[in-house]
C-alpha cells in the first residue's frame, strides 16, 4: 500500500469535448490531493486532445496523462483498459476516479478487476479519514440509507455521480504538465457503422425541469407539462413508474436510478416525493410542488407548494406565464 501515491482521474471525452463531470471530479479530487499533500494527475484518452489537456490543468490537474492518436478517438473498452491499466501500474496512484456516465461505469469496473481492486460505485461524497483513506459515500437500500465505504485495497477506486461535486474556478494561467504517452492496441479497433442519435434531452443540463409523476392519467398528458416546460426554456423529467411504464424514455428520469439533475427551477407536478426521486433533485435551486394531496413528502422538500389538481393548476399557470410575458 506504501508504494501508492496521489490521486488520478480519468477524464472522459466525448466528440473530442471533455465530459464536465470530469472537471468536477479534478475539483474534488483537488481538496482531497490538498489535504494529502499529493499530486492531482489526470488520465486522457483521444484524438487530437491538446486543448483539452490543458483544459484539465486550467481545472486543476498538476499532470495529464496524454494517449493521443486517431485509433482512440472513439471510445474503445478493451483499448481504453488496457492503456490505463497499465498506466496505473506504472504510476500507482493512491485514488482512482470516474464519472458514473456510462462510459465510466462500463470502464471503471473492468480496470478494477484487471488491478484487483475494489470499486464503489455511484458515490455521491468523498472524503479522507484521519488515515488518509477514501471514505465513499453512497446511497443504499434504495437510497434509505448512506453507506460510508472504505476500500483496503489500492487503489481505492471510486465512481462518482454528475453534479454532486463541484468544479473549481477555470484558471487559465494555471501551470501543469502534459506527458504523452504512446497508445497500444491491443484489440481490433472498433468500427462504428452507425451512430444513434444522442437523445434531445440533456435533463443533467437543463435550468428547468417541468416533472412529471403518476399523478398524470394518460401518457398524452405529458403534453402539458410539455407546453409549460416549452414556455419557461426547460425540458421535461418524470419519475421512474413512468418510465417503467413505458410512457416516456428513461433519459427523462430522475432520481436514484434516474438523472441526478440541479436545475434553478424544478416543478413537481403529481409526484409524492419517495426517497428515491429526491435523491436525483434536491439539489435545484427552487423546488415548486404541485400535488392534490398535502401530506405527499414532496411538499417537505419544496420552496413553494400548491394543493391543487394538476390538471387545472398547469393548464392556469402556463396561461398566466403566456398573458404575462408573450405581448
Ligand atoms: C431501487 C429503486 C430505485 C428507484 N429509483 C427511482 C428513481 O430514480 N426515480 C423515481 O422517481 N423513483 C424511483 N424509484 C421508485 C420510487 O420508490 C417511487 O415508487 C416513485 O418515485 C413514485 O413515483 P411518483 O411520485 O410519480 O408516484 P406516486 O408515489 O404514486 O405519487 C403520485 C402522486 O401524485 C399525486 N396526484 C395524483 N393525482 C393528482 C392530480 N390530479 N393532481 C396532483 N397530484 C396528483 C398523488 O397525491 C401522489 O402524491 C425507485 C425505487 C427503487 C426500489
Amino acid at each position: 500500500m506504501k508504494d501508492y501515491e496521489g490521486l488520478m482521474v480519468f477524464a472522459e471525452q466525448r466528440y473530442g469535448k471533455i465530459h464536465p463531470v470530469s472537471y468536477e471530479l479534478l475539483g474534488k479530487g483537488g481538496e482531497i490531493a490538498d489535504k494529502l499533500h499529493v499530486e492531482l494527475s489526470s488520465v486522457l484518452l483521444g484524438s487530437h486532445m491538446e486543448e483539452e489537456a490543458k483544459e484539465l490543468i486550467y481545472y486543476g490537474a498538476d499532470k495529464v496523462f496524454l494517449y493521443d492518436s486517431p485509433d482512440l478517438k472513439e471510445f474503445d473498452l478493451l483499448n481504453y483498459k488496457h492503456n490505463i491499466v497499465k498506466l496505473i501500474r506504472e504510476v500507482k496512484p493512491e485514488i482512482l476516479l470516474f464519472g458514473a456516465t456510462h462510459l465510466g461505469r462500463s470502464l471503471g469496473p473492468r480496470i478494477a478487476v484487471a488491478l484487483n481492486t475494489g470499486l464503489t460505485a455511484d458515490c455521491i461524497g468523498l472524503s479522507v479519514d484521519e488515515e488518509g483513506s477514501l471514505i465513499q459515500v453512497r446511497p443504499a437500500f434504495s437510497g434509505n440509507i448512506l453507506a460510508w465505504i472504505k476500500t483496503s485495497t489500492r487503489p481505492q477506486m471510486s465512481t462518482i455521480r454528475y453534479k454532486v461535486m463541484q468544479k473549481r474556478e477555470r484558471d487559465p494561467g494555471r501551470k501543469g504538465e502534459i506527458i504523452k504517452k504512446d497508445a497500444e492496441l491491443v484489440a481490433p479497433l472498433l468500427t462504428i457503422v452507425n451512430k444513434e442519435k444522442s437523445g434531445e434531452v440533456n435533463i443533467a443540463e437543463a435550468d428547468v425541469i417541468v416533472c412529471g409523476g403518476k399523478g398524470l392519467k394518460s401518457p398524452q398528458d405529458i403534453g402539458i407539462l410539455q407546453d409549460l416546460a416549452d414556455l419557461l426554456g426547460g425540458v421535461v423529467g418524470c419519475s421512474r413508474p413512468l418510465v417503467d411504464d413505458g410512457w416516456i424514455g428513461k433519459e427523462h428520469q430522475v432520481g436514484f436510478s434516474g438523472n441526478t439533475v440541479k436545475p434553478k427551477l424544478y416543478i413537481a407536478c403529481g409526484v409524492s416525493g419517495s426517497a428515491q426521486h429526491l435523491a436525483g433533485m434536491r439539489g435545484a435551486d427552487v423546488i415548486v410542488a404541485i400535488n392534490n394531496d398535502p401530506s405527499a413528502p414532496i411538499f417537505r422538500v419544496a420552496d413553494y407548494g400548491i394543493v391543487g389538481d394538476l390538471y387545472e393548476v398547469i393548464p392556469k399557470l402556463t396561461n398566466e406565464i403566456k398573458r404575462r410575458y408573450s405581448s
